[in-house]
């Protein structure tokens, strides 16, 4: 998993994996009974509670991202030139990972930096 993305994109990421995680405990949980009989009910019970958890968790992540994403700032990437949400002061470009800011005091270079750096990649 790549920690150099979008927060958005993170937190896309972490539901789908605690989406994943759970359906996998419910399947496990359900196959537990048929391997182990009535020994895999505790364990099914187990798989299906964590499981049952970690979706509610995960949909609980969902809404935050969304109720973050639209607070998020809609802007055009300098980078790539696509339309790209940012969240906070700065974030990462969804689309080239490029770190963008909205500090003047976080931006290491200057507009004339990035206009050059443009121009010398079209
Ligand atoms: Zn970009």
């Amino acid at each position: 998993m790549k920690m150099k993305s979008a927060k958005i994109n993170a937190f896309r990421t972490w539901g789908l994996l605690l989406t994943m995680l759970g359906m996998g405990l419910m399947i496990a949980g359900t196959a537990g009974i048929v391997f182990w009989g009535s020994a895999g009910k505790i364990a099914a019970a187990i798989g299906l509670v964590i499981g049952l958890i970690s979706m509610m968790a995960s949909l609980a992540i969902y809404f935050w991202a969304g109720m973050l994403s639209t607070s998020a700032v809609q802007l055009e990437c300098p980078e790539c030139h696509k339309l790209t949400k940012m969240l906070g002061k700065t974030d990462r470009c969804m689309f080239c990972h490029t770190l963008l800011t909205r500090d003047p005091a976080q931006a290491t270079i200057t507009a004339e930096q990035l206009e050059s750096q443009q121009s010398s990649h079209p």
